[in-house]
Order: C-alpha cells, then structure tokens, then sequence
C-alpha cells in the first residue's frame, strides 16, 4: 500500500436514520477516498433492542422476540425507503429480509446453552444492518467501496461479550483483506464492535466497542490517523448534560485521554487509545454535524493536558461498607476474600477506600446487586450501604473546583492525588446519607 491509511468511525447516532446515513456519504464523498476505512456501528439505539429482542429470547417470550424484531425491521425499513428507489431498493430490501429471516431463526436455538456465547451470536446484526446499508448508499453515490466482513479479520478468543484481540492474526487477517481492496481503488466499510474466533464463531468486544475495532483497524494497518465522528465538537471538559458551560479540549495526550475515560468519560471506549498509543497514531475526534471544524486531537504530545479541568460526574452509585463480624483488622487476608467474592459476583468497582475495621467501595447501583453483594458476604461480614449518590472525578483540580462541585453536598468519601480529585457526594440530609442495613 503506498499512500497513507486513513480510519473513520461513525458510531449509531450518526446513522441514526436516512438523513444522518446521507450526511455521512457526504464525508466520506468530501474526503479523500484513497485507502479509507470505514468502521461503522449499529444505526440507532439497534443494539439495545437487539438487547431486549435477546432478553426475550432468553425468558422464551415468544411474542415480546418477535414483535421487537418486527419494530427493528420497521426501524431500518423506514431508513432504505427515505435512501433508495426501484431496483437499488429492492437489492437492499432483499439483503435486509436474509437478516431478519436470521434474526427469527434465532429464536429456534437452545435458550441453555452459554449465555455469553448466545448473546454474540445475535446482537452482531445490528452491524451488519448498517454496514450493508451504508456501503449500498455509498455504491449509490458514485463512491468505489467494499463491504468487509470484520469477523474475517478481527480475530479474538473465546471470551463472550468482552472478547480480546489475538493481534497477530488480526494484523495478519486485517492486511490481507485490505491489499485486496485497496489494490481495486476501494473505501473499505467494516462493522464496529465485532470478531470471531477460532471456531469462527462471532464474538464481540464490549458495548461501545466500535471505537475500539477503529483502534484496532488503525493499528493492524499502521494507519496514519483515526477519526471518531460524534454529535459533539470534540472532547469536552464535561458531560453538556451537567453543565452548561462545557469547553473544547483542543488537544490532549493519549495518556490523558485513558485517564479520563477510565474516570468515566463516555467519549471514547477505554481501550481505544492503548493500539494507537503503541504505534504513535494521533485520534481526532470531531463533530459530523460541523465536519469543517477542528476537533480535538489525541496524540503523544502532554503539554497541553492540564490547560483545563475536566469533570466527570456519574450519577446512581452506591457506597457498601464491609466490616469482618468479629472485629478483626482488615487485612490483606480478608481483603483479598472480600476481591475474590466480589470478582465472582462481576462487581466493578469505582473507588474504594479502606481503615482498620471496614473496607468501602463505590459502584454503578444496578438491579438486584445489592442483594447479591449481600448474599456473597454476609457470613462472614457486616454489610451496609449507601444509595442515590454521585461520584465527581476533578482532572487537574484547584480549590475553585473543588468548591463548585461539592456546594452545598454532603463529602462522603474524598481521594486526592497531585492531578486527581474524586468525591463520593451525597445531598446535605443526614437522613439519606446514613447507611442502610442490608
Ligand atoms: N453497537 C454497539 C453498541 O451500541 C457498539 C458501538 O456502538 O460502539 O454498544
């Protein structure tokens, strides 16, 4: 391949229905086309219903499954009939009916066999969806492309649902497909979020994961950018739905950029930056309603990072407080039974703090965990805890920070290092804050 690799990202919003899939042609059409890879995701919100059509399938609800699957076929219907006519739209239509013809399939498999391994089997459709369609609209408009099948080329292992990559096949998989395409003049548009592996059974990467397959498409290729277009300018310095006054990073490093969206930073999917970090490959993220503007550029360079701080809030957690029934230390004994018992239970942790008779940690308040927390541990531990509370990540704090986000709050729990300040908040009623026995 002799110019240089370009990776564009488009992610469900921006394909959300046939206008969104029309502007993106426009930016590809804009662009130039000379070894373009387009890694696109489901269209919408495809794989949360996809989600519950599975839920469904799983509870062997047959009528919930199939009226769901009706309302997605609808949903992307609707999108081939506002972007084609006559015998295009009769190609797509045929494509789209073998997915769903698929999708009701589906429903006949054993609902006992390994959940993990079930789920990637089905919600790989939403991709597959969108990537058909859009390299039909981009056939239409007069732009050279190829479909790529990204189970083909990235391959994972077995680990259902949060797949990792086997990098020397990928890049060896991911290679030859591209010579090939490449070599016939080409944009390439593959699926986000998706693989297989050795049994070439299709496995995927993590919700959100199309950020990631950019990642690893750019590295595989020694690509010389990746563009991630969003609904927003670029990386803010926080969520625009908790503050008003929300400023543009301009640049920042990829070590920031992991810092912040391991805080919770919902731009990019954490394990994006790591593949172009170790080849050098800066990442711009820009906006797809305003193409023409700068964006923000990841790469190596730090000097900028602590320009601005950055806030990141995430709502619904709740505090546990662990303490060992017969009032020994917490030391490192009980403690790894107390990691043990909670990795078993999948539980991710946010922030935790320990002092000599009670370990605390903080995580996303999700159905049912409570009494499962309770359950692994309650032998052997006290457990209390603490709902409705909010944990704030300050990114290159000072005190003027600091206050605006803790006035008029109740400081549960407080961890401070040089450049990072979080919070356990709660609002100022000492009623709501005080630990609940389980
Ligand atoms: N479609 C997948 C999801 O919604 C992957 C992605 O959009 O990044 O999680």
């Amino acid at each position: 391949m002799n110019s240089a690799i370009h990776v564009f990202k488009f992610g469900g919003a921006s394909v959300k229905d046939a206008k969104a899939v029309l502007n993106v042609v426009d930016i590809i059409q804009k662009h130039d086309q000379t070894n373009l890879i387009v890694v696109v995701s489901a269209m919408g919100k495809t794989t949360n219903k996809l989600e519950a059509i599975f839920n469904s399938f799983i509870k062997k609800d047959k009528e919930t499954y199939f009226k769901y699957t009706k309302e997605l076929k609808i949903f992307h219907v609707d999108i081939i009939q506002g972007l084609f006519k006559g015998d295009a739209l009769n190609e797509i239509n045929e494509v789209i009916n073998t997915v769903f013809n698929d999708i009701t399939s589906f429903y006949e498999k054993n609902e006992n066999e390994n959940r993990s391994y079930l789920y990637d089997q089905l919600i790989p459709y939403g991709e597959m969806l969108s990537t058909k369609i859009i390299q039909h609209c981009l056939k239409q408009s007069g732009v050279r492309s190829s479909w790529l099948d990204a189970q083909k080329c990235i391959k994972t292992d077995s680990h259902h649902q949060n797949a990792n990559v086997d990098w020397k096949r990928t890049e060896k998989e991911i290679n030859k497909c591209l010579n090939q395409i490449f070599t016939n003049k080409r944009v390439v548009v593959s699926q986000g979020f998706i693989g297989s592996n050795n049994n070439g059974d299709s496995t995927t990467l993590g919700r959100e994961g199309s950020d990631y397959s950019a990642g690893i498409f750019a590295y595989a290729s020694n690509a010389k950018e990746v563009i991630i277009w969003k609904d927003v300018p670029g990386m803010l310095n926080a969520d625009p739905k908790y503050f008003e006054d929300t400023i543009k990073l301009e640049q920042i490093s990829f070590k920031e950029a992991i810092e912040l969206s391991y805080y919770g930073a919902s731009v990019i999917h954490p394990k994006t930056i790591k593949p172009l970090q170790n080849k050098n490959i800066p990442l711009y993220v820009k906006s797809f309603v305003h193409p023409e503007k700068k964006g923000t550029i990841i790469q190596k360079r730090t000097e900028n990072d602590d320009a601005i701080p950055s806030f990141i809030f995430k709502k619904n957690q709740v505090l546990f407080s662990i303490m060992p029934k017969d009032f020994s230390f917490l030391i490192e004994e009980n403690l790894s039974d107390i990691f043990l018992k909670l990795s078993q239970i999948q539980v991710q942790i946010n922030i935790m703090q320990n002092s000599a008779l009670s370990f605390s940690f903080l995580m996303d308040d999700k159905s049912e965990i409570v009494s499962r927390i309770k359950e692994a541990l309650e032998n052997s531990y006290m457990v209390k805890y603490n709902t409705n509370l909010e944990l704030v990540t300050i990114r290159h704090y000072d005190q003027q920070t600091i206050d605006f986000v803790t006035k008029d709050k109740e400081i549960l729990l407080e961890q401070k290092t040089r450049s990072t300040a979080r919070f356990v908040l709660g609002q100022k009623d000492v009623t709501t804050n005080t630990f609940k026995e389980v």
